[in-house]
């Protein structure tokens, strides 16, 4: 007999273009999961509006275009389930049920919480569904009875909530939610064309959806090492954004030529960065060339969400049945 694939689920909030930071980061490790789990991947539109309540203008834009990096980074709707979080209305039910037997000290001490507030002091972020969102992310992973959920290090906190919440959901009524187990991920940090973490909200970020003249004419004026003035002048390759850029791109032999040749200034920056945009260009071509099956075409992608939302709705359905009889409600 056939052994059930474990289900896995990941979200993410809808943030518009992704870079080539999301690919590697996160969207790379998808595409492996879908092959080795029943794998559900939705957007989180709900989780948005915990620090973006008040400005919602984009959300719609962001899905849309997040949706379409998604698959055309290989994210394949036959193989997994892609949904959309408020088109499963079930999520918010089943939180709401968490919420009643969810002690505020528990989430007062999620320690991104204050993290967090600090962070965005521009925003007010004492509301109510700010302080519950770890409620909410839990009613996303059990609605599903996900048996893994990949996080980084940073996030397991917030994953042993969920396993907490199940645990004294099955010990007030009968036993319904299993507890999710971490699938620990390593998320490799790219950085940006200026040297800083690639991030949308620093303007230094490599889009899916730039052009490869964009993609040659960022890397063209990218920053290199600052010490390298003119081209005569030796480099250190280990301060170099651009050859942190080599090591993932390019070729065991390139990494090692430029290595050597940087710090004797026998390659210049142009023709290095040269070297490694034709690998990063090759990387992308698959990319740009599944996008063109989705821009322009938003039938088809709604199509993908509706059948995808279906389908996580009647997963969620049965789970909700449980929880009911369960609370006898
Ligand atoms: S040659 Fe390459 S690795 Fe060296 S400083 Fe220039 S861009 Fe950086």
């Amino acid at each position: 007999m056939r052994q059930r694939k474990k289900r896995m689920l990941s979200g993410m909030q809808p943030s518009g273009r992704m870079h080539l930071g999301n690919l590697l980061g996160a969207l790379d490790n998808w595409i492996k999961f879908q092959q080795e789990y029943d794998a559900y991947f939705f957007v989180a539109d709900w989780h948005a509006l915990s620090t973006n309540y008040a400005d919602t203008g984009k959300i719609r834009e962001y899905i849309h275009e997040m949706l379409i990096d998604w698959l055309s980074s290989g994210i394949n709707p036959d193989r997994c389930t892609i949904f959309i979080q408020s088109r499963v209305p079930d999520h918010a039910v089943l939180h709401l049920l968490l919420s009643m037997i969810t002690p505020v000290p528990w989430l007062e001490r999620n320690p991104t919480y204050k993290e967090k507030i600090e962070e965005l002091r521009e925003r007010d972020l004492t509301s109510y569904g700010f302080l519950g969102y770890p409620v909410l992310q839990s009613a996303d992973i059990l609605i599903y009875k996900a048996d893994v959920v990949p996080v980084g290090v940073d996030q397991l906190p917030h994953l042993e909530l969920t396993r907490e919440l199940a645990r004294r959901f099955n010990n007030l009524y009968t036993p319904v939610f299993p507890e999710p187990q971490p699938l620990l991920t390593e998320v490799p940090k790219l950085l940006g064309t200026d040297g800083r973490k690639m991030s949308k909200s620093y303007n230094n970020a490599i889009y899916l959806s730039d052009s490869e003249k964009d993609v040659r004419e960022k890397l063209r004026t990218m920053v290199t090492d600052p010490a390298r003035v003119r081209r005569t002048d030796p480099g250190d390759p280990d301060v170099c954004p651009v050859f942190s850029y080599h090591k993932i791109f390019s070729e065991i032999g390139v990494v090692d030529r430029v290595n050597t040749e940087c710090r004797t200034a026998a390659i210049g920056c142009i023709d290095c960065k040269k070297l490694v945009a034709d690998r990063m260009v090759r990387r992308l071509e698959p990319v740009w060339e599944a996008r063109e099956k989705w821009v322009g075409h938003p039938k088809k992608l709604e199509g993908v969400v509706a059948e995808g939302s279906r389908k996580a709705a009647k997963t969620a359905a049965q789970t909700m049945e449980a929880v009911r009889e369960a609370m006898k409600i």
